[in-house]
Order: structure tokens, then C-alpha cells, then sequence
């Protein structure tokens, strides 16, 4: 499985530096820092000033990504997710723009009848997306792809969402944090280390329930065509745990974009 990332801009240094993946072995990624380069953005991380003042319609579309999520206007929707295969990660990578997971091949999640292949996860210091206008201090990014409807349309993407707030330890993060590299660039296989261990014991993936919403990559090429699931629970994680991937990402949340008539469901 290639890895692939779409980590926003730092909200706090955004102007200045941009933000962007940094992996070189990475296809879908590649594609969009060429796309974002022939947009006049410098993949290498240094940004135009106008991509962060963008018109929303004419600089990208109406369905930007992150959103802030307003609970009591969600509407009814009905959908069908079926999650396949294993749950262990076996590398972990410090792209310097985020923490990032690599899986074995063959995970998937079938979503409404699309089956994606699940490529990576990936870290925001702090949450990307809000709910009821409230900023967590972490979000984890569940990266699914799957080919688009043509040669030349963009991947079909499914991402999960899971918002962080801060309480006890978490043992998922406990398997891996250590083993980190310090150095930009650099990842370290681990073992041992199992996505259902972020959940309380008694839950996993088949108890969330979601918010979804059609939203983008929420770093350039900003593509729509994102089916966006936001965990509505929310799990816990150490202080000292957050923190230390903050330092080594540091503060990689892009800001929230307008939603323009779509309407999020449940
Ligand atoms: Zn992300």
C-alpha cells in the first residue's frame, strides 16, 4: 500500500511556510503537488498568499473541507458501512507536516457499496473540523481510496474522522509514540500496534456513529471528491501523548471553510 497525505496548512504559519506532504512514495500525493504546482503552488511547501485567500467557486469549488458542524441542523441520512480486513499498523512516519501510519494491503471499508482501500492515518494538531463551533486539540485522519469514475478523474476518496479531546492516556497512541523518528523524513516499522486499542474496551469501529458530509482534500489540490465520516464520539488521549505529536508536527489544522448549502447528515 502506498501512503499518501493530505495534511492541511498550519492555520498559525500558513502564509509563510504552507504545509504539505513530504513522503516520496507516495502516488496520489504526487499527483496533487504536480497538479498544485501547475496551479502556480510550490509543492516544496512554500505557498502563494492567494491560496489562502481564496474565492471560494473560483479559486476551488464550493465543497472545501475542513467544516464546522452544527448538530442540531444535521439531517437524516441513511448509509451502509462495512469494514474488511486487519487493523495493524506497520510503519510509522515523521513527515515533518505529520505523524503518518502505514497499514498492510487489503484493509478496506465499503461505504454506500464503494469499496476503498485504506492507505494511512495521519494526525491534525489541533482538529480540522468542529463540532458546535469547538476546536479539539487532535484529530486523526483515516485515509481511503478508491480509482474515480474515469482515467482522468481524481481518485474517489473516503475519510474517516476521529476528534481527540484530552483525558486519560491513550493505549493506541502508547504502541507507537516512541517510536516515532525525531527526524523529518524518516518512519520505523513497529508491531504490536492495533487501531481498535484508540477505542474504550467493548467499542470499535462498528459502534460509531458519523456525521458525513461531501467535502476536499484539505490540502492543495483542495480535490472534491471527499466522503467525509466524522466520528460523533469523540475519544480521549493523554495531554503529554498530544503534545508530543503537536512537536512533531506542529499546529497542521487548516481553517474552516463556509459550507454553501450542503447539508450534513447522520
Ligand atoms: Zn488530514
Amino acid at each position: 500500500m502506498k501512503p499518501q497525505s493530505w495534511v492541511s496548512p498550519a492555520l498559525a504559519i500558513a502564509i509563510a511556510t504552507g504545509m504539505g506532504c513530504t513522503s516520496k512514495s507516495c502516488p496520489p500525493c504526487e499527483a496533487a503537488k504536480a497538479q498544485a504546482a501547475a496551479a502556480g503552488h510550490h509543492a516544496s511547501g512554500k505557498s502563494d498568499s492567494n491560496e489562502y485567500y481564496a474565492l471560494p467557486g473560483i479559486d476551488h469549488g464550493l465543497l472545501q473541507s475542513p467544516v464546522n458542524i452544527l448538530s442540531h441542523e444535521t439531517e437524516h441520512g441513511k448509509h451502509t458501512i462495512v469494514y474488511r480486513g486487519g487493523d495493524e499498523a506497520e510503519v510509522v512516519r515523521n513527515l515533518g507536516t505529520t505523524v503518518q501510519l502505514g497499514f498492510g494491503r487489503g484493509i478496506t471499508t465499503e461505504f454506500d457499496g464503494h469499496v476503498y482501500e485504506f492507505m494511512q492515518l495521519h494526525f491534525h494538531t489541533p482538529s480540522e473540523h468542529l463540532i458546535d463551533g469547538i476546536t479539539y486539540p487532535m484529530e486523526m485522519h483515516l485515509v481511503h481510496s478508491r480509482p474515480g469514475p474515469s482515467a482522468d478523474s481524481p481518485p474517489a476518496y473516503l475519510s474517516i474522522s476521529i476528534l481527540v479531546r484530552m483525558g486519560e492516556a491513550n493505549r493506541f497512541l502508547d504502541e507507537f509514540l516512541d517510536a516515532i523518528p525525531t527526524k523529518k523524513g524518516k518512519s520505523t516499522q513497529i508491531h504490536d500496534v492495533f487501531l481498535h486499542d484508540m477505542f474504550p474496551s467493548g467499542f470499535n469501529f462498528n459502534n460509531i456513529h458519523y456525521y458525513h458530509y461531501k467535502g476536499s482534500l484539505t490540502t492543495p489540490p483542495y480535490t472534491e471528491s471527499v466522503d467525509w465520516l466524522v466520528a460523533k464520539e469523540v475519544i480521549e488521549a493523554g495531554p503529554a501523548q498530544i503534545q508530543r505529536i503537536n512537536l512533531l508536527e506542529g499546529n497542521n489544522a487548516r481553517h474552516v471553510q463556509a459550507l454553501y448549502r450542503r447539508e450534513i447528515d447522520e
